[in-house]
């Protein structure tokens, strides 16, 4: 071996930003990150990553990453033991439960934690402290998407795999700009359309990279996509152009989801959508005679007040046509982070335990009473928009924040900053002193995906094993041993020495993931769930049935519902807003790394050219303010030939967007509804 080879430890990771799950080997030497490097047996990804799975590894050396932990004396955060920090903790969110009960205290995971980390996470809200109270950031994303599929197919994951999606006659991307946030996935749909033939149409506000490319690109009038997929779907079954068979053998409740479309004519989905019939009717012919079709979705979709049913009539949709339960078919909401998925699979969600078992269940609330030694409740507990609003009741007192950016990513967050400010006791576990940090009273410092050992749960709802690479940064540690830290403080013997035990206890307690073990998932291998107790795992879902008792899927019906915020006269320019390529979120992991800043170093308004023009001729690099009626944002411009007139765009890193968004929600899943925000805007000095 060369003196170079004797120094470098290669170590298989799993990529810590989108829900692609693109694996690779990471070789580093000491706490150098020397070079990423993927590998055929990367089973989402293979030789491919973007550029932040490549490049997008700085934040792990940052110089601001938190070693120690810290408590707020006055005005002051001081560093102190991990001891006297944990007995703070013990201390008083002891004290708050034994005042005010248990159902005064909370705990929001994180969709960058580990599936074992989302898990005890669950159990130190449920068995500790006695709550329902816990969630994650689904409830800002997908949630609307899960709903979708649970009232339609049974399952809140993705029908299949990625291998699916480049499998399909047909893909149907809505409100998803795959190029740029799933951008493995869009690389391998790019590669199916341009060598096997494979149809794209998109429809969305920008026409991006995808929609550049696709045999059909729709813009719809914002917030209007429920009307058009439901028109759609109407013309298929009039023209008699479903799949009869399909329905007959495979579905329920035709009559009654046919007789909620009688609004949506195709005239109607015209005048409403600003979709020429043409259109409408040339998607139906090919959707409805592609010999197989996927539907690919995110956040364009399910970040609206209607984002659970318009995803819903995706599904419908693709029921009408007979497209689940095939190779190559199916419903794919993208999932946005790392483990979002995880995150709620393994427990960390109001309603259900591990494995989406209700609480409301009798014989799962027994199991688990059994196996966590206490009495819960059957009432569900607080989903992360009910805790802000209880915080600014003063009905929630105490909250424990695993590395989520809450008082920037929530929606309208001078509200939440309001309800955070309200708490009477707040512990969040961080990379670094975030924004919510400013709100704790003990900050703890977790290590890094790079820093531990555990599981990840893709988009494909592919379980991947990550290993630690090196050690956790000075006295950091893993949120599983921190999680495990404050249950012992709490009086809870925990006595995991490695997550590989926590995963045993999942299983045993969980039949979506029976099989699921360590040893079945030993470098580049990986599991699917549903995972039977044997360990055969299911790539695809439904060929054997929908997840229902009788094993038919559900059609849906559904009404409009107005946008809840529009332009006016005052307020007459419509934003919309997402990710860049180069950057993940609100950015705190990316723009710590010196590549990717050196790329897009800040953020933008983009803008069509008329649009600039009647805006007293602004040019790229100008600065604006834009006034929502929650609040504003200053940055610069940027002309941009993807957005429509009179609309906007506003990349999500470092911009403060939530600002601009209000308190309205998604009836059905509490997500905000991100994507309705109406703007006035003028030049403006700089910052
Ligand atoms: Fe893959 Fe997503 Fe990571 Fe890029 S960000 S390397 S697409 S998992």
């Amino acid at each position: 071996a060369t003196a170079r080879q004797a120094v470098t430890d290669v170590t298989k990771t799993v990529c810590t930003y989108c829900g692609v799950g693109c694996s690779f080997d990471v070789e580093t030497r000491g706490r150098e990150i020397l070079r990423i490097q993927p590998q055929h047996d990367g089973p989402a990804n293979s030789i491919s990553t973007c550029v932040k799975g490549k490049f997008g590894w700085d934040h792990i050396n940052a110089p601001d990453r938190l070693t120690r932990p810290i408590v707020r004396r006055g005005n002051r955060f001081v560093e102190v033991s991990w001891a006297e920090a944990l007995d703070h903790i013990a201390e008083r969110m002891g004290a708050i439960i034994e005042r005010d009960g248990s159902d005064a205290v909370a705990v929001i995971g994180s969709s960058k934690a580990t599936n074992e980390e989302s898990y005890l996470t669950q159990k130190l809200a449920r068995q500790v402290f006695g709550t329902h109270n816990t969630d994650n950031c689904s409830r800002y994303c997908q949630a609307p998407a899960t709903q979708g599929l649970w009232r339609t197919v049974g399952y809140g994951g993705d029908a299949g795999s990625i291998s699916d999606m480049e499998r399909a006659a047909l893909v149907l991307v809505v409100g998803s700009n795959t190029s740029d946030s799933h951008p493995v996935i869009a690389a391998r749909l790019r590669r199916a359309h341009k060598l096997n033939g494979q149809q794209h149409i998109v429809a969305d506000l920008r026409e991006h990279g995808l929609a550049k490319r696709a045999e059909v690109f729709m813009r719809p009038n914002p917030g209007t996509d429920l009307i058009w997929l439901s028109a759609v779907a109407r013309h298929i079954l009039d023209e008699g152009w479903a799949d009869e068979d399909f329905l007959a053998d495979k579905v329920n409740g035709l009559d009654e989801y046919r007789e909620s479309l009688a609004p949506f004519t195709l005239e109607y989905a015209q005048e409403r959508t600003g979709i020429p019939v043409d259109t409408l009717v040339d998607v139906a012919r090919r959707v409805a005679t592609a010999d197989s079709v996927v539907a690919l979705w995110a956040m364009g979709v399910t970040q609206h007040h209607m984002g659970s049913d318009t995803s819903t009539a995706i599904s419908n949709l693709l029921l009408v046509t007979g497209n689940y339960g095939r190779p190559g078919t199916g419903g794919y909401p993208l999932r946005g982070h790392n483990n979002v998925q995880g995150c709620s699979d393994f427990g960390t969600i109001n309603t259900f335990y591990t494995g989406y078992q209700p609480i409301d269940d009798p014989e799962v609330k027994a199991k688990f009473e059994r196996a966590y030694g206490r009495e819960f409740s059957t009432e569900p507990g607080m989903d992360n928009h009910e805790m802000v609003d209880a915080a600014h009741e003063g009905r929630l007192k105490g909250l424990l924040v695993i590395g989520e950016e809450l008082a920037l990513v929530d929606a309208n967050i001078h509200y939440v900053q309001e309800a955070m400010e309200n708490l009477e006791f707040c512990v969040v576990s961080e990379l670094y002193f975030s924004r919510t940090c400013e709100f704790a009273d003990v900050v703890l410092p977790a290590a890094a995906s790079l820093e531990k050992d555990g599981t990840f749960t893709s988009t494909e709802r592919r379980i991947q094993r990550l290993y630690k690479a090196m050690e956790p940064i000075g006295e950091a540690k893993a949120d599983w041993q921190i999680l495990q830290d404050i249950a012992r403080h709490m009086g809870h013997e925990w006595g995991y020495t490695h997550p590989s035990e926590i995963m045993d206890e999942i299983a045993s307690l969980t039949p979506l993931f029976a099989g699921v073990r360590y040893d079945r998932l030993e470098g580049y291998d990986s599991q699917q769930w549903p995972v039977a107790a044997d360990g055969t795992d299911t790539p695809l879902l439904y060929s054997d049935g929908f997840h229902f008792d009788d094993g038919r899927a559900r059609l849906y019906p559904l009404d409009f519902r107005e946008p809840v915020e529009k332009p006016d006269e005052k307020y007459p320019l419509h934003v919309n807003n997402g990710r860049v390529l180069e950057h993940f979120h609100e950015g705190n992991l990316t723009l710590r790394s010196t590549g990717l800043t050196h790329i897009v170093p800040d953020t933008y308004v983009e803008m069509s050219r008329r649009t600039a023009e009647e805006y007293d001729g602004l040019a790229t690099g100008d600065w604006v303010r834009l006034v929502s009626r929650h609040g504003e944002i200053t940055a610069r411009v940027l002309l941009s030939d993807e957005v429509a007139d009179d609309q906007l765009w506003v990349p999500m890193q470092a911009a403060e967007i939530n600002s601009l968004t209000s308190n309205e929600v998604d009836p059905d899943s509490h997500t905000p509804a991100y994507k309705e925000i109406a703007v006035y805007l003028e030049r403006a000095d700089g910052p």
